[in-house]
């Protein structure tokens, strides 16, 4: 074979084998979804929103019914209806510029549409009692909010969490317990239930079995050949997202982690004949995830970790400290952390997984998420001699995302894996 020639053989075509955890998946996130929309039209129990990485702990455990806006931004995204909303939004004055999340979801209930009609016939969304956010992830959160907050004149709390930062103190604890506390009374006047540290122990207790089995579900990945693709893992953190807390979140992954070392054991990779192992860092691109993973696959490359689906390990939970440890839980994260962390932690996961090269996606409305803006990349091509790509989009505004251009430096990626010396 001569110098330069393309390496990357013909695309495979085996049929995938699907997981088969998914119908219970499905089922599970569809009565999540009828609970709160029957509950929102007869005044059965109240809706509280919440922020993708919480209180929720603190709302189940006073009775609500926890929403996720954030899902249903992703939804938005993935099923393509987000890019024609978002100028709804502009249209009001939300920047074409901030959380395309944010401004899908607006457009959508100033259209009157959403996804949820479509996959379990829930006309609209479940208008909230009560919102609560947490800005450990970003300030976008509390706007969003607010939107909704000045619509239907609704209480709104919140934590400001500490950001950018490198070691987690007691101070920060200290801070964010205080805030917390400071949520209770609106909280018990809005669900009529008194705050009982007993009945967030045990959430909390649920929420810390939820997520270890989750994190040993991402952990998965590190076996040869990869038994799940981040393609995979956007869609089954679901109820690590939204039923976290709850019993059936518990079991769920308990039967995905079965089927997982099920195929590890029978050596079963997601990607058959898998020759390259990536690590994806930022937001997914929701619109086009299967033709992402179809990419992929034909390549016979399997992306096995990110930074994104780790966002729902919570180490730190301890239902004997419930507050304090979510506090800490809620801080450590990936995303409120500095630089210097954030490079830690990923060569961690790059040197147990085995990583060949990095993916950086760009998105062009989270800067939150994106973490080649600031040489990360080149720092890291340098400190693990991996190659690193840098590809531009967005999580949810497809006019950012150009198809032919990321594919082309997929593929071009991929032949330069293919060239690096065994
Ligand atoms: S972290 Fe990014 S995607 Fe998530 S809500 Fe904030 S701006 Fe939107």
């Amino acid at each position: 074979m001569s110098k330069g020639e393309r390496l990357v053989p013909e695309p495979q075509k085996q049929p995938r084998k699907q997981i088969a955890a998914t119908s219970q998946m499905k089922k599970l996130m569809a009565s999540h979804f009828l609970e709160i929309d029957e509950a929102q039209r007869t005044g059965r129990k109240k809706v509280a929103w919440c922020t993708s990485v919480g209180p929720a702990e603190l709302l189940h455990a006073m009775g609500f019914l926890v929403y996720f806006p954030e899902n249903h931004g992703a939804l938005l995204g993935a099923t393509r209806m987000a890019t024609d909303l978002i100028p709804l939004a502009n249209a009001v004055g939300y920047s074409p510029d901030i959380c395309s999340y944010l401004t899908a979801d607006v457009g959508a209930y100033l259209r009157g549409v959403t996804p949820l009609t479509k996959a379990y016939g829930i006309q609209k969304v479940p208008k909230a009692d009560v919102l609560v956010y947490n800005t450990n992830q970003c300030r976008d959160v509390q706007d969003w909010f607010s939107f909704y907050a000045r619509e239907w004149n609704v209480p709104i709390v919140g934590i400001h969490t500490h950001r950018n930062i490198q070691e987690v103190n007691d101070y920060h604890i200290t801070d964010l317990v205080a805030q917390i506390k400071g949520m209770i009374p609106t909280l018990e006047l809005v669900s009529g239930t008194k705050f009982d540290i007993d009945k967030l122990r045990e959430v909390v207790d649920l929420s810390l079995q939820c997520t270890s089995l989750w994190k040993q579900v991402l952990q998965c990945g590190a076996a040869i050949p990869a038994p799940l693709t981040f393609f995979d893992a956007t869609i089954h953190m679901g109820p690590a997202v939204v039923l976290r807390g709850k019993p059936e979140a518990v079991d769920y992954y308990k039967t995905l982690l079965a089927e997982l070392n099920d195929r590890i054991e029978k050596k079963e990779g997601a990607v058959p004949l898998e020759r390259h192992r990536l690590y994806w860092d930022g937001m997914p691109v929701w619109g086009k995830l299967r033709e992402l993973s179809d990419q992929f696959y034909g390549m016979q490359t399997n992306v096995v970790a990110s930074t994104y689906c780790n966002s729902w390990i919570f180490d730190a939970f301890d239902p004997t400290h419930p507050l304090e440890s979510m506090a800490r839980a809620y801080t450590e994260l990936f995303i409120v952390r500095d630089e210097s962390y954030k490079e830690w932690y990923m060569d961690q996961w790059i040197k147990t997984f085995g990583i060949d090269g990095v993916i950086f996606h760009d998105a062009k409305t989270c800067p939150n998420n994106s973490n080649n803006r600031y040489s990360m990349p080149q720092r890291m091509a340098v400190r693990l001699g991996l190659p690193t790509l840098v590809i531009h989009g967005d999580l949810n505004d497809l006019r950012c995302y150009s198809e032919e251009q990321t594919r082309t430096n997929i593929e071009a990626f991929v032949e330069q894996l293919d060239q690096k010396p065994a």
